[in-house]
């Protein structure tokens, strides 16, 4: 997690149950579906009716409104400056989902999450007021490259640019080794959090255990570090 996000989440009212998704493609309706499925409530907002239409057919959300989002009165009508989370998911059309973004943080809707498609939109968004910005196809871009070259790496969880936790299949050359002999921290610089024993995390495992081929383990450490493991 970039640390200049922390703040945003941070700052995120726990008792805020209400959310407006604006844009109502493939994105905004899997934000929808989710917020709902978790019992939260969502205001799912285009300015196409058909799509607007689909959504309470499929009863992925309970309301849904038609409305041009870079019109500022017709947000104003439809009570969506009232929010306290509002997420614009319009990705393919730049000019609205920066005019809406504007409209909203104008308005002093306090947390403004906006997807973007390319890094001048990441730059545009953040210029115009977002809170949060999210570009999922490049980190999905990023994950998957990730993902292709280091095919032990299960799972990172990047603290900062520098340091992550990560999540991996135990390197072969561990195998059968305990945890003492190894020294993590003394070879690698390394911490061990959690190593996984017959499909269960045990959270500081104990030193005498031995690593089993065909087990997980979890690391924290920089990032230089976790490339010297011998995956
Ligand atoms: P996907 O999520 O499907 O990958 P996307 O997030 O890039 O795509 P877009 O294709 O940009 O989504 O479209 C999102 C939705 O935003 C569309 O349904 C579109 O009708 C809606 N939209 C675009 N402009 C406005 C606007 N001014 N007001 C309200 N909704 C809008």
């Amino acid at each position: 997690m970039n640390l200049s996000n922390l703040n945003f989440f941070r700052s995120l009212r726990h008792e805020n149950r209400q959310f407006a998704v604006i844009g109502l493609g493939r994105f905004g309706r899997a934000v929808c579906g989710t917020l709902h499925q978790l019992g939260y409530e969502v205001l799912g907002i285009d300015a196409d009716e058909k799509r607007v239409d689909q959504l309470l057919i499929d009863k992925i959300v309970s309301h849904a409104m038609q409305l041009d989002s870079t019109e500022p009165t017709a947000l104003k009508e439809a009570g969506i400056f009232e929010f306290d989370t509002a997420i614009v998911a319009i990705g393919n059309y730049l000019d609205a989902s920066v005019i809406t973004t504007l409209n909203l943080k104008e308005a002093g809707v306090k947390h403004v999450v906006a997807k973007a498609s390319s890094e001048v939109h990441v730059k545009l968004l953040k210029k115009v007021g977002a809170d949060y910005v999210v570009f999922p196809e490049h980190d999905a871009g990023c994950n998957l490259a990730r993902s292709l070259t280091k095919p032990s790496i299960l799972d990172r969880f990047e603290l900062d640019p520098e340091n992550s936790i990560v999540e991996l299949i135990v390197p072969e050359e561990f195998q059968g080794k305990t945890i003492s002999e190894l020294q993590l921290r003394n070879r690698y610089g390394l911490n061990l959090l959690a190593v996984s024993y017959d499909g269960k995390f045990q959270i500081n495992p104990d030193p005498n255990n031995r690593f089993q081929k065909g087990s997980a383990m979890v690391v924290i450490g920089t990032n230089k570090n976790i490339d010297r493991l011998p995956i």
